[in-house]
């Protein structure tokens, strides 16, 4: 779905289908270089990820292997609290590769940050970031990421894997949701 067929649900859009794409396209085109002749793991968190993962991936002209994780964060709905617990765990040993981690969104950069941790720990040659959104005011920990997509403003979004309540993963576009949805 698009935007305009939720619009009621919506506040304002803050990056359209197409301009995800645009970005995605170049992303890929610099991952392309940077990786070329390295053994590449591209590492998703479930689910918010699904999204990037999938268009990221066929924008590549490299083959990159993909491996998913699924974390939980303790904490209330709407603030994580960097407690993480692994509730899947990869299925490809990290050692000798080049792990990019493809994120839907680095808010408070707290689950990601345990997570990098904990992959360094396991022999990967390289870790590195590809976040589609960052939220520089929320951010509680800095996090190096080296390939971002869109600074957005420190406001609650869905689309484009982003859920409120498990909804709109599957909005194209991304746009703040409106507040009389979550009251
Ligand atoms: P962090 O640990 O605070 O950086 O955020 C971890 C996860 O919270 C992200 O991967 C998202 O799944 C979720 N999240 C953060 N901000 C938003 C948002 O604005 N909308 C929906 N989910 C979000
Ligand atoms: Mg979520």
């Amino acid at each position: 779905m698009r935007a305009a067929d939720i619009a009621g649900d919506l506040e304002r859009v803050l990056v359209t289908d197409e301009q995800i794409q645009d970005k995605l396209a170049e992303l890929a085109a610099e991952v392309d270089r940077d990786y070329a002749g390295k053994d590449i793991l591209l590492v998703g968190v479930l689910k918010g990820a699904v999204m990037v993962m999938a268009d990221f991936a066929r924008h590549l002209t490299i083959d990159a292997p993909m491996d998913w994780m699924a974390v939980s964060s303790y904490g209330s709905s709407t603030k994580s609290s960097g407690v993480v617990q692994i509730r899947k765990d990869l299925d490809t040993p990290l050692e000798g590769k080049h792990v990019l981690v493809v994120e839907d969104v680095i808010d408070s950069g707290l689950t990601l940050s345990w997570l990098l941790e904990h992959f360094a720990t396991r022999g990967a040659a390289s870790i590195e970031v590809l976040a589609m959104l960052r939220k520089p005011d929320a951010m509680k920990v800095e996090i190096d990421s080296r390939y971002v997509g869109f600074d957005i403003p420190n406001d609650f979004v869905v689309g484009y894997g982003l859920d409120y309540d498990e909804r709109y993963r599957g909005l194209r576009d991304v746009a703040v949701l409106a507040r009389h949805v979550y009251n």
